[in-house]
Formats: structure tokens, sequence, C-alpha cells
């Protein structure tokens, strides 16, 4: 059935359910605002029902045996994989990026249940040299209990997928909570976990317009052991502080302010063609995006002037159409915040090099467009320089030596990702060790992948999601002393 005539229900204990209210909300194209399907919209009620639900389910499913949990994530990938074109789209048409980037997220978040269908299999306990020679040591590792994942409209598929398949292969079962823009492909995925056979319980969604009510119940409910939230920073410190009441497990992928450094040594194309990756991709909706650059004065001018004419070119429009490049942004509070930055940073002596307005709109379209912008003659004192501006707006500062430009990406309270582009050997090695971000891609813009672990320093989050240490969030270390 067309995604178009559906309306989506909340899943809980296997089942497909209305509200209490029997209220649901429009999900709307942020392209053309067109209404694309209808939601349950559930709130506190039913967000504790499903809690107490995945409560009653975890102690069959946490004896569950690896292989058993591994086969059932395998299924999941390969049915989401199978499902790429309808995903895609559906994808585009919620969040806005155009269609190959979201072909590119459904490939990931499938590798990201693929990734902890194989983690499952390695949960690796020890066996502890004793101190004391009339008594054995041993670690077992278990999973944590029911998880609440809550998740952004960025990357509404696969911010789901590498919360619930960390969670699933651990045993752990779990209540999910998508963006109230994006709940489209979060409900797909749940068809496709209902038909890759998770028993009824395991994995329950909630759905709704009520984010804090929502996102309370799911910090305090005592029955919660582990809290996942990936979004904004400042949401992101409320949900830690409302845990604390009940001492829960928490992880946090929060805000990012990425520099992207350009050292008169790179190769200034493949860097020019990267930080217009990095910063226009998904409309700069990206918690890596690159947020600044920061370039070698000796290359400055050569190197903007390369940035310019590429963003330039990007084209602009519908996401399900060929050829879009750059898409609209998701809502009016994010378009304004985007026209905010630009009037704060011209007013301070930016150049704009290159767009600098909104787009002008034909075709159909009736979303929130803005065109790929370059901002020369940058300085700290402006917003976009510190401030995580999420659109398509890059800011351009120069440096002359090293140690200022490692000053002055650390100069932030984020710690998310940073890139940067050179060719010495010596070079690499020094700023990566000295960069103080979780992630750092030197010459590569898309440092990111299920093999890779993700997370940031300082206030841009708490542990680490993906990679051989992501899985570990969702277990307890047991140690057993055993008296011969
Ligand atoms: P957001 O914090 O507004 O929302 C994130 C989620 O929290 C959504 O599901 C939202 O409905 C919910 N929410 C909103 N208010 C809430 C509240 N008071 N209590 C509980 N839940 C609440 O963020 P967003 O605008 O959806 O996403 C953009 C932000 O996310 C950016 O800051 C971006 O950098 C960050 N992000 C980080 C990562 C990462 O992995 N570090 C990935 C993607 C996005």
């Amino acid at each position: 059935m067309a995604v178009e005539t559906k309306t989506y229900g909340l899943f809980i204990n296997g089942e497909w359910q209305d509200a209490d209210s029997g209220k649901t909300f429009a999900v709307k194209n942020p392209a053309t605002g067109e209404i694309l399907a209808r939601v349950a919209d559930g709130g506190v009620a039913e967000t504790r029902r499903a809690i107490e639900v995945a409560h009653r389910a975890f102690p069959a499913w946490s004896r569950t045996t690896a292989d058993k949990r591994a086969v059932l994530l395998a299924r999941a990938a390969q049915l989401m994989t199978q499902r790429t074109d309808e995903l895609a789209r559906v994808l585009t048409q919620e969040n806005g990026k155009p269609l190959p980037e979201s072909r590119g997220e459904v490939a990931s978040a499938a590798s990201f249940f693929q990734w902890n269908a194989e983690e499952a299999r390695r949960i690796y306990g020890e066996v502890v040299p004793t101190a004391f020679d009339d008594r054995r040591v041993l670690t077992i590792k278990q999973p944590l209990g029911v998880v609440a994942a809550i998740t952004p409209w960025n990357f509404p598929l696969s911010m789901v997928t590498r919360k619930l398949g960390p969670a699933l292969a651990a045993g752990c079962t779990a209540v999910l909570r998508p963006a109230r823009a994006t709940p489209l492909v979060a409900a797909l995925t749940f068809e496709i976990l209902q038909e890759a056979g998770f028993p009824a319980g395991v994995v329950n969604l909630i759905t709704g317009t009520d984010s804090a009510g929502i996102g309370t119940e799911l910090a305090t409910n005592p029955l919660v052991r582990k809290l996942t939230f990936t979004g904004s920073t400042e949401v992101g410190k409320q949900l830690l502080a409302q845990a604390a009441g009940t001492v829960k497990r928490v992880s946090l992928e929060l805000g990012g302010h990425a520099p992207f450094l350009v050292f008169d040594d790179a190769d200034l194309d493949k860097a020019a063609q990267a930080a217009v990756l990095s910063r226009f991709r998904n409309a700069g909706q990206t918690c890596i995006c690159t947020n600044r650059v920061l370039v070698q004065r000796s290359v400055a001018d050569v190197f903007t002037a390369k940035v310019a004419q590429l963003a330039g070119g990007l084209k602009l429009g519908n996401g399900l159409h060929a050829g879009t490049q750059v898409g609209p942004l998701i809502d009016e509070r994010g378009f304004a915040k985007v026209q905010e930055h630009v009037a704060d940073a011209r007013s301070k002596g930016a150049a704009v090099l290159t767009g600098g307005k909104p787009a002008t709109l034909s075709d159909g379209l009736n979303g929130y467009f803005y065109e790929p912008t370059v901002l020369g003659n940058a300085t700290t004192a402006m917003k976009v320089t510190y401030e995580e501006t999420f659109g398509p707006v890059l800011p351009v500062m120069t440096f002359d030596t090293e140690d200022q430009a490692i000053a002055m990406a650390n100069d932030t309270p984020y710690g998310l990702a940073a890139y940067f582009y050179a060719r010495d050997v010596g070079r690499i090695f020094r700023v990566s060790e000295r960069l103080d971000y979780g992630i750092v891609g030197a010459n590569d813009p898309v440092p990111v992948g299920a093999h890779i672990p993700f997370g940031g320093y300082k206030e841009s989050g708490l542990g680490r999601e993906n990679g051989s240490e992501g899985i570990n969030h969702f277990l307890e270390v047991k140690a057993i002393s055993i008296g011969l």
C-alpha cells in the first residue's frame, strides 16, 4: 500500500494499536508541504504501558541464545535491504534528503543490524587470574534490561537501527520513540522486525507529539535501565539530569561543531570537494557536518575560490527528482536559524561568496529551501563559527601555524567530529592526536561505518555507538567468585 494512504499505529506487545485518545498527527513532506501519512499520537500512558510490556518480555528474551538473536537480526538486515527502494523513497519524502543519500542511509541502517547480529555471538566473559588459591573468579556479561531509545529526524532510519541493533543483540528489550517529524521509516522498521520474528513485547514503538512528556517518562521510569538518545545537546542534558534519579545507564549522541582544517600541503581539489560534501549533505543537517573551515593563509584564496565555485554549482530541489544534490531544511525553525546565522555574520563583516539567501521556489516546491552559502572573512564573533547552524552555510577562517589551527579547532564545548587535509605524515599523526574530538577524518570526509566507534568528547555526548565497543553499552559485567 502506498505510504500516502496509510495511518500508522503504535507497536506495543507485538500489535499495531491506536493511541488511547484515538488521535493521530500528520507527517509532512518538507519539500512540498503535502501530507504523507498520519501516525498515532501516543502519550505518557502508552509509553508507560510499552515500558511494562518490555519489562515483562525481558526475562525470556534475555535468556535466548546468542545464535537465535543473531539469526533474527540478520533476517531483519536482509528484509531491510530488500525494501531499499520503498524505504529510501519514504525517507526522502519525510526528511527531504536526496534519494541517493536516502539509499545510502538504508544501506548503513541495514549494516547496523547485520554488524550487531555478528556481535551477538561475541559477548565473551573472562576467567580472571585469582589472588586467592581457594577461589576462582570469572566475569560474564549480561543485558541491562529495558532500553529506551529516542532518535532525531536527520537520520530517521539509521539512528533507529544503530540503537535497536545492539540492544537486541545484547538481549535487552526496547521502547523506541522516533522524532515527531520523521516517524514513517521507523514504523516501517517495526514492520520489518515483526516479519523477522522478534517475539511480542521485545521491541515497542511509541510515536507522538508530546516530546517532553514521552521523554520524561522514558528517562524517569524505574523499569527502564538504559536510556540512549541522539539529538541536541540541550535536550540531552535535560534527559541526563532526569535519568539521574534512577541511576540509569545513559548514552548520548549530541550536537557538534566540526572544524575542517586545510593545511598548505593538502591536495586542494580533494579538500574542496570533501569540504563541500561534508557541509552540504543532508542540507547541512548532520551532526558531523563541517561547521567551519580553517585554512592556512598561504592557500586560503585558492581553496576558498574552489569551495565557493563547487557550492554555487550544487542543484537544489525535491529529493525525489533526479540530479538533486541539496534538499530543503526540515522545518520553519531550522530555516529561521539559518537566516539568523547568515544575517548575524553579514552584520559582523562576513563576505557572501555564494548563496546567502532563501532559494527561489518553482516546480511544485513549497518548502524551506536555502541556497548553499559560503562566507569569507569569518571571525569567531559570528554565531556561525561557534553555534551549530544545522543548515547549508560554510564560514571560512584563516590560520598561520599548526598550533594556532589546533587551538582554534579545539576552542568549543563540542567534540564530535573534526576533519583535516594534509599530506605530511608527521602532521597527520600530530594533528589527529591533538584534536579533542571523538571522530577525526584525516583526508576522509565520511569517517563512519558500523565498524567505526561513533561518539563525542566534551558536550557532544557520552559513550560510543558502533565498533566493537558499541554493544558493551548495553551490557553489565558480573564478577563471579567461586570458593573451591
Ligand atoms: P532534538 O534534541 O530536538 O530532538 C531529538 C529527539 O528528542 C526527537 O525525537 C525529539 O522529538 C525528542 N525531544 C525533543 N524535545 C524533547 C524533550 N524535551 N524531552 C525528550 N525528548 C525530546 O534534536 P533534533 O533537532 O531532532 O536533531 C538535531 C540535533 O541532533 C543536532 O544537534 C545534531 O547535532 C544532533 N544529532 C547528533 C547525532 C550524533 O550521533 N551525535 C546524530 C544526529 C543528530
